[in-house]
């Protein structure tokens, strides 16, 4: 759930998040012109997710689920980047995706352009403002099927849509409730400005622009301290041991980014 760092970020951060080599149990398709592949950890990943879940049609609802899921918020960006003229492939892997731009050295045709800071800023919130779309067009679907909306606070301020569908509609409501919960809770997730998340994304580029020598450290900072908050959000507020490590690792990942940096950014 990445998207278009700078190199320099790219190398010191986002050891986790790299794109790992072909194998030859990838999936590959392409969606309007934009090459998919699917590395098979990502299924891995996909089924430690669904086996909360009590019964094998559901866990396979979950696996589907994510799997749109993560491939709508990827094509967001993709599709952002394919506006300001920049071709770009997905990778669908062991830690989420990533929608990584196309460079072909000493090719004029496949050169990456240059995208502005505004432009980055649209590129990063395309992903998650994909996954509220379809999670918008889910909720919309499923009223008009009879379904009804009700909210449950979230943390206990942010109003989240659970989707009650009549009896008979079994899987099709928990493939619904599915597509909404990873929409929407990790659309907001990803937006939290924490690298290399895509709210750390939008972060930098909006503190370069406010300060184009401290810019990117103070970002660093600023993904540091809402790292570690949301590492005890996640544990005490939401019983999520995965967050919290999530986040913990990713908080470190910055800090060391900074103590790396020697005044570089
Ligand atoms: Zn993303």
């Amino acid at each position: 759930m990445v998207s278009g760092p700078s190199p320099i970020f790219k190398r010191k951060i986002m050891s986790f998040f790299q794109v790992p080599p072909p194998t030859r149990f990838d999936l590959n398709f392409s969606i309007a012109g934009i090459p998919v592949r699917v590395h098979p950890l990502f299924w891995v990943i996909a089924l430690l997710f669904a086996s909360g879940s009590n019964n094998l049609l559901n866990i396979a609802t979950w696996i589907i689920g994510i799997f749109i899921s993560i491939l709508v918020h990827e094509l967001g960006h993709a599709l952002a980047f394919r506006r300001y003229g920049q071709d770009s492939y997905i990778v669908l892997h062991f830690a989420g995706g990533l929608t990584v731009p196309e460079t072909v050295a000493f090719s004029s045709k496949y050169a990456r352009v240059a995208t502005t800071p505004n432009q980055q800023i649209i590129i990063s919130l395309a992903g998650p403002f994909a996954g509220f779309f379809l999670a918008t067009a889910v909720l919309v679907i499923g009223l008009s099927l009879g379904g009804a909306i009700t909210f449950t606070p979230l943390l206990g301020f942010i109003p989240f849509p659970l989707l009650m569908m009549p009896a008979g509609f079994g899987l099709l409501s928990s493939f619904f409730m599915a597509l909404l919960w990873i929409n929407i809770f990790w659309g907001l997730i990803n937006l939290v400005p924490v690298y290399p998340l895509d709210g750390g994304q939008v972060s930098r580029n909006i503190l370069i622009q406010r300060d184009p020598w401290n810019g990117a450290r103070t970002s660093l900072w600023v993904s540091v301290i809402t790292g570690g908050a949301m590492a005890l959000v996640g544990f005490l507020a939401l019983g999520s041991i995965y967050m919290a490590f999530l986040f913990a690792l990713l908080a470190f990942q910055s800090w060391q980014a900074l103590q790396g940096s020697n005044g570089i950014y």
